[in-house]
This record gives structure tokens, sequence and C-alpha cells, in this order.
């Protein structure tokens, strides 16, 4: 569904003597395929939702993941990234950590079993259901700066994640200095044979999700990553759904299970 859009947008500026517009290459507003219907989709576990809130394109969101709920972020429009950064609610400075996440699964790639590990080693987050084959959490997060080196001058001026999440970390009294690397929901990184990585083109489609566990109160922040000098979100921003449920009883057999088979391990 998604189209390819590389045509700028005139922008009113209030601020240009008479008037006058400026021309942006950031798209405003959601934008799709004609006449395509979007599946906003539902929570990947079933439960009492407590949260049910809409991301719309190039924008930042975060909220607080209370202790056994789960998040189900929907890829609304299908390849559109999703970075994410995550803290301990009661203690930002404990926050998400790349090496210990991989280091410890042994596996460079982020899928369903995957434990998303803090700064203290400590699980963050697990993620419980996942349905693109796999997550990343290697490629980073675009920002103005980057941008500006990969791409050249002239796109100096759109926002990138990096803008996102230090204007969300702002309201959650964090700062530059809290910002660290980070996951990318839906983005497409492979790691070759020869270990060299790619930013390619999405293996995502409209309407996939993954579903994220917390096993401590976690703040979960998002930047629907507004890049469109790379195919990460197919030169098409699209809108992301994040919803919250407090599990019904009867998905806690999964940890049940989880705890039985441990318990024969170890005997
Ligand atoms: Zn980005």
């Amino acid at each position: 569904m998604a189209t390819t859009r590389t045509e700028t947008t005139p922008v009113s500026c209030p601020t240009a003597a008479g008037g006058g517009t400026v021309a942006s290459t950031v798209p405003v507003g959601a934008v799709h395929a004609e006449g395509s219907p979007l599946d906003w989709g539902a929570s990947l576990v079933e439960g009492k939702v407590v949260l049910d809130e809409t991301v719309a394109p190039n924008a930042p969101w975060s909220a607080v993941v209370r202790t056994g709920h789960v998040l189900t972020i929907v890829d609304v429009g299908g390849n559109q990234s999703a970075d994410c950064l995550l803290y301990n609610a009661d203690d930002p400075e404990e926050r998400y950590s790349v090496p210990d996440t991989l280091a410890w699964q042994g596996n460079a790639y982020v899928r369903t079993g995957t434990v998303l590990r803090s700064s203290e080693g400590r699980p963050l987050m697990t993620v419980v259901a996942n349905e693109v084959d796999r997550q990343d959490t290697i490629g980073g997060a675009c920002g103005k700066e980057s941008n500006t080196l990969r791409y050249g001058h002239h796109v100096m001026f759109q926002h990138g994640c990096r803008e996102n999440f230090l204007a969300e970390a702002l309201r959650r009294g964090l700062g530059v200095r809290d910002i660290v690397s980070n996951l990318n929901w839906f983005m497409n990184v492979p790691v070759e044979a020869d270990g060299a990585l790619g930013i390619v083109d999405g293996m995502s489609a409209p309407g996939r999700r993954v579903a994220v566990r917390a096993e401590t109160d976690a703040l979960v922040m998002v930047s629907n990553c507004p890049q469109m000098n790379n195919p990460c979100n197919d030169f098409n921003p699209t809108p992301l759904r994040m919803i919250v449920v407090e599990p019904a009883p009867v998905a806690d057999d999964s940890r049940s299970a989880h705890a039985a088979r441990t318990a024969k391990e170890g005997a």
C-alpha cells in the first residue's frame, strides 16, 4: 500500500516577510496510498485495555507500562520504523542496553522470547509475540546531524528520531544524556554473512504487530520515525497504534509453563 513520495510539501511560513511559503520535504500529517484502508489492529494479548493511543507520523510518544502489562505496537501502514527506548520508570538511570540484551541471548536479532535488558543487566521487558521475522536493535536512530552528514545539507532542517526522543525526554524530566542506543521495531537491518549491516526495504506489512511485557514498571519512549532519505519507512511515514493491556489470568500460562520447565531443567 505504500507509495513513494518524493515531492516537496509547500508549508505556510508566517514569519516570512509578506507571508511567503517555504518548501519542506517533511510530510505534514498522515500520508497513505489513495483509497487504501488502514488496519488499526488490536492487542496481540487478551486482557483489559488500560491504554489505547495512536501516534501520528513523525511524532514522539511515551507511557509508563506497569509490571505485567503488555504493550502491543501496531505497524498500521506497514514498514514504519518505531524507534524505541526503555527506562526503569522508578529510576531512569537504569535504561535499555543493547550490548546486555544481545550478549545475554547470544544473537543479533530481537525476536519472540528476547529479554530486553537494562544497563544493570536486569529484564525491563520481554518480547512475548512478534509478527515479523526479526526486529532490529543495531541500526540506531536518525537525527538531523547524521542525516546532514549522510544525505547533504538540503536535509538539515528535517527532524529525526533523536529530536523526537529529546522532545519527549524533556516531558519526562530527562535530557540529552539519557538518549542511548535504541530498538527499531519493524525496521529491517540484516546482518550479512560478512558481518556488514544494511538498512534496506522493510519486511513488515500493514497491521503487523509486536508485543512486549513489562518485567518492571517501564517508561517506554517511541519516535515514529520521520526518515525520508532511506527506505526504512518506505518513503511514506504512517501512524502507529499503542495498546496496553492487563493480561487475563490465562495469559500467565506461558509464564507458569516456563517456570515449570525451568524447575524441571534445574532438577
Ligand atoms: Zn528515525
